[in-house]
């Protein structure tokens, strides 16, 4: 794992949100949780931490089920909230494996569940959340928002706002956001930076719907960068050039739309 470049640079962030998917827990194209995966990605994070960045996680839980999958199966045997119920739990096995990755590489973390869960985690409180990350620790928020009918993206996206994170991080396996599919058109264009509007209405693949129009309403910034290739995690929290950044117009109004070079 590379450590030498945690003593050359600062934070840019103060605090962040990184939201990290449940495939991102598992090898690529597998289901369930490779603890190599978990491992490699705590090691980045830590590496991150040490940079002084207060580092609040929202796992998702993609890796074991969605709700959504349930939707119109064999006479939909599982009530859709039922389903997303099922999935913010699949969540909370996440934020405890990334717990145990993360302690063992000797980070002191708390997971906080928005569904109460007493004999596993805390009870989500932001007041309380926000303590744990002025005191260094990281903060690994299980069970999404606690409601059905949303995803992690949402929730990245909400508690950034409440724990007032200057951005939020999404880590993909993808190197930012592109005019098409990469893995289909070999002609997608890389963005290096873009407006929320311009997301919206070009429909690009980013987070849901629901995420960015929240981040957009408060002017929550968003970054979406390539996990995978290590050391990204602390670029992003550095403020170095990686991935897509979203954000608002500029101040004259502008839309952004910059490619990346
Ligand atoms: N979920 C939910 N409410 C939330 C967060 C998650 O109902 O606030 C459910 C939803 O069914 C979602 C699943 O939990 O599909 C797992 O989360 P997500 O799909 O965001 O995981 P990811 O794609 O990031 O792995």
């Amino acid at each position: 794992m590379t450590t030498q470049t945690t003593e050359k640079l600062d934070p840019y962030y103060r605090r962040v949100i990184l939201k990290l998917s449940g495939e991102s827990l598992a090898h690529t194209g597998e289901r369930g949780i490779s603890m190599d995966e978990v491992t490699a990605i705590a090691h980045q994070v830590k590496n991150a931490h040490a940079l002084g960045c207060q580092i609040a996680v929202v796992v998702g839980g993609g890796n074991i089920l969605r709700g959504a999958q349930f939707k119109g199966s064999s006479g939909e045997m599982i009530q859709e909230a039922t389903a997303h119920y099922m999935g913010m739990l699949a969540t909370v096995i996440n934020a405890l494996a990334m717990q145990d990755a993360l302690e063992h590489i000797g980070v002191p973390t708390r997971v906080m569940s928005a569904i109460k869960m007493d004999g596993v985690a805390e009870p989500f409180i932001r007041r309380r959340a926000i303590r744990h990350l002025e005191k260094g620790r990281i903060v690994i928020l299980a069970a999404g928002t606690g409601a059905p009918f949303v995803t992690t993206d949402t929730c990245a996206a909400n508690r950034g706002l409440e724990l007032d994170a200057d951005i939020v991080l999404k880590a993909t396996r993808v190197d930012g956001v592109y005019s098409d599919d990469p893995e289909k058109n070999p002609h997608a264009i890389l963005y290096r930076e873009l407006d929320y509007d311009t997301v919206i209405e070009k429909n690009l693949k980013v987070m849901d719907s629901t995420a960015i129009a929240q981040c957009r309403t408060h002017q929550l910034p968003i970054l979406i960068f390539n996990f995978k290739k290590e050391g990204n995690i602390v670029k992003a929290v550095s403020g170095q050039k990686v991935g897509t950044r979203i954000s608002p117009r500029t101040a004259s109004g502008e839309r952004i739309l910059i490619n990346a070079t």
